[in-house]
């Protein structure tokens, strides 16, 4: 495959990855016919992180229950019958933006040859990924063998190869209960679970019930101190990090699962600015980030969150983006809009710039996508503050808050008469309750 010469492409909106909030986005774009639209997939096929999942997708946006692939299909299928100029097999590979409110760039590799597409409003949707092996800072070899999730669910369910004869997880996030149903459908017996968390980062009887069910021991607050195996894995030792006993467990295949990040390497070095809490794209209430036009939805935004919410983000910041359109004062992020920020064990609250006036009349649900949180390690007995400078304006408890997963705030129960806007908000998680929870169940 030769490259050739650029091609020029005028649009209005440039939709950068074709996952649920890609998708969707362009599917409420589509509802407006004079508005030129581009989509680019750097896969060969639409659909995004579902096309490779198992069960459970499709609730909160489109009201019924599909597998992960049929979800991907069904949003796929839409967006083709409409008149949005598709790219897949499409890499985005720079975004030039143009701060004086001129046409912003998105550099694209293709088939065939590189596309320039010189743009009013990008929208980034290229969602997250899990961090590696490598990112771990696991010691020991380098032998083969050694999976994300990600990496797992695409050779298991979509080349349908085994990845081996017996898989440790590293992770107790929901997901790692994925790959264990995953392993189990390939016919790799599981070796264990591995948490560095005490406390599980998923429902304890979920995974108490899949640990039984598929007969492996989940070892919280552990820790891999080394892998071993010279072409292949063949075993790692595991620590318990309080008592500091090492164990051996023998397996073929490592799972690093979780601790997911958002794929947001095209915002460096664009003035586009980046929440180094989130490592996403800072955006405003509107979705938009510090520079006019260029928006960012779905899970580039935090890594992770559930796909039909991802998708309801991406129908509203379609809206957004029409809005924006259609706006003659247009002023980006500036002094209207408050910061709202974590300290530790908050990971991060999304969006991070809130317009007091419009947050009073805003509705909470666990149905629609909305300011969020997630916090580092799980939390039992928790009270949640919000502060701004040295007054409270809100707190509420919590029974139990596990680890990166999404925790709605309900911004609209903040006291926001008294909130100083030159002190934005400070959120503060509190633990009575830090029992430490260690070994085998
Ligand atoms: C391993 C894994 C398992 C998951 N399992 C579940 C699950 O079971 N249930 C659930 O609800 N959520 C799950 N998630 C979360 C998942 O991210 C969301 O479900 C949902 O897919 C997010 O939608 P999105 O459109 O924001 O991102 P994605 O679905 O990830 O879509 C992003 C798209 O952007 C494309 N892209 C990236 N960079 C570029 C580029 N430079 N140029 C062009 N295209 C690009 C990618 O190829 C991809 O198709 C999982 C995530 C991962 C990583």
């Amino acid at each position: 495959m030769g490259l050739v010469a650029h091609k020029v492409k005028n649009v209005d909106i440039a939709v950068i990855g074709g996952g649920p909030t890609g998708l969707s986005a362009c599917l409420e774009l589509a509802k407006h016919p004079g508005i030129k639209v581009a989509l680019f997939e750097s896969e060969s096929e639409l659909g995004g992180m579902p096309r490779s999942c198992h069960v459970f997708f499709g609730m909160r946006d489109m009201k019924r229950i599909y597998s992960g692939p049929v979800y991907a299909h069904k949003l796929s299928s839409a967006v083709r019958e409409t008149g949005i100029d598709i790219h897949t097999n499409a890499t985005v590979t720079q975004i030039v933006p143009d701060p004086t409110g001129g046409d912003h760039i998105v550099k694209v590799v293709t088939e065939d040859g590189l596309i320039q597409c010189e743009c009013k409003y990008v929208l980034l949707a290229t969602g997250c990924f899990e961090q590696s092996r490598e990112a771990r800072r696991i010691p020991g070899t380098r032998p083969a063998g050694i999976f994300t999730t990600g990496s797992l669910q695409q050779i298991v369910n979509l080349q349908k190869v085994k990845p081996g004869n017996k898989a440790l997880i590293l992770g107790s996030e929901h997901v790692s209960l994925s790959a264990a149903i995953t392993l189990h459908r390939a016919g790799t017996k599981i070796a264990g679970m591995i948490s560095d968390d005490p406390f599980l980062q998923t429902y304890l009887f979920a995974a108490k019930g899949i640990s039984t069910v598929l007969g492996f021991p989940i070892y919280r607050g552990a820790t891999i101190e080394t892998i071993f195996g010279k072409k292949r894995v063949e075993g790692v030792k595991v620590m318990l990090k309080e008592t500091r006993k090492v164990f051996e467990v023998e397996c073929d295949t490592i799972v690093c699962t979780g601790k997911f990040r958002p794929d947001a390497s095209l915002i460096y070095k664009t003035g586009i600015r980046e929440d180094s809490a989130s490592m996403g794209p800072e955006i405003d209430i509107n979705f938009m980030t510090n520079l006019q036009g260029v928006f960012a939805a779905g899970n580039v935004l935090r890594g992770a969150d559930m796909h039909d919410l991802c998708a309801l983000e991406g129908r509203i910041v379609a809206k957004n983006m029409l809005k924006e359109m259609h706006t003659i004062d247009k002023k980006g992020l500036n002094s209207m809009y408050i910061r709202i920020r974590g300290t530790d064990p908050i990971r991060y609250v999304v969006p991070q710039n809130l317009v007091p006036e419009r947050m009073k009349g805003w509705k909470t649900s666990l149905w629609t996508p909305g300011v969020s949180m997630q916090v580092h390690r799980t939390l039992t007995d928790v009270v949640l503050e919000a502060w701004s400078g040295d007054t409270k304006i809100w707190s509420r408890k919590y029974r139990r808050l596990i680890a990166n997963t999404r925790v709605p705030l309900p911004i609209e129960r903040f006291d926001w008469d008294k909130v100083d806007l030159s002190k934005g908000i400070t959120l503060k998680a509190f633990s009575h309750r830090n029992v430490y929870t260690q070994g085998r169940i």
